[in-house]
């Protein structure tokens, strides 16, 4: 495939990238509720909920099928010569660089002049698998700067694998979705708070949708840590989780870590 030639064509990969890394996803995270005791609340979920996050899904695969075909077939981004160095330097970076993206997006998310944008994802306040990719088309917009101009940008300092972007998005899309799970998988450990720097719990984002406030990152803590917009109660809240007793409560509340 050569990717300059077909728009028509690459829309149909991209389309079927997207979509089959959706519905993995989804399969992934429903496995996780069916299988996994360990329910982050036990309250239900409203008959209304799923019609509105397919609407939201919907419009977040398209804006990504749009961009990432537009992005390829024009080659926006400097792609080098495959290598496995390359690979991991890309896939590395944009790890990092998107965690200190979305950080920054979710924050200008939650301020009075776009929050209307990002109501959307919160219509769901307990989440599941179909909440992750669930926003409005100006959010969706916002994601692919992270997801279509960063690695371009990133391309201009060294050029990039494409192969390295392709599995950061696989890797993205899939975790966003998983991650949104009304469950916990990660276990309370001694370093759990270091830990959380680089993967967090799944409880961690659970509370930003209960709370609207604080935890803006997703896959990390580190910098809601730097910018001080991290619950301090999190890790009581996940340890009792994590011992099969789901949070009864949007306000419920736990201990302060000292
Ligand atoms: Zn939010
Ligand atoms: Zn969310």
């Amino acid at each position: 495939m050569t990717l300059s030639t077909s728009l028509p064509l690459l829309l149909l990969w991209t389309a079927a990238f997207f979509l089959g890394l959706t519905l993995v996803g989804l399969a992934i995270g429903s496995a996780l509720e069916r299988w996994v005791h360990r329910r982050v609340w036990s309250l239900p979920i409203p008959a209304t909920q799923l019609a509105h996050e397919l609407r939201g899904n919907l419009t977040f695969v398209a804006a990504c099928v749009v961009t990432l075909s537009l992005a390829l077939h024009f080659q926006w981004a400097r792609c080098g010569a495959e290598s496995l160095s390359r690979f991991a330097l890309t896939f590395v970076a944009l790890f990092f660089g998107f965690q200190a993206f979305y950080y920054a997006l979710h924050r200008a998310l939650h301020t009075h002049a776009l929050v209307r944008f990002h109501r959307h994802h919160h219509e769901s306040r307990v989440t599941s698998p179909m909440s992750g990719q669930s926003t409005s088309l100006v959010e969706a917009l916002g994601w692919m700067i992270g997801y279509v101009a960063l690695p371009i940008a990133l391309s201009y300092v060294a050029p990039i694998s494409l192969y390295g972007w392709l599995a950061y998005l696989a890797f993205n899309v899939v975790g966003n979705i998983v991650g949104h799970a009304n469950v916990e998988v990660v276990p309370p450990a001694d370093l759990l708070w270091v830990q959380s720097t680089v993967a967090t719990v799944f409880t961690f984002h659970a509370l930003h949708h209960a709370r609207w406030t604080g935890h803006y990152g997703f896959s990390s803590t580190w910098a809601d840590r730097l910018f001080k917009t991290e619950w301090r109660d999190w890790p009581s809240l996940h340890a009792r989780v994590w011992a099969q007793k789901p949070l009864e409560s949007l306000k419920q509340r736990g201990e302060l870590r000292p």
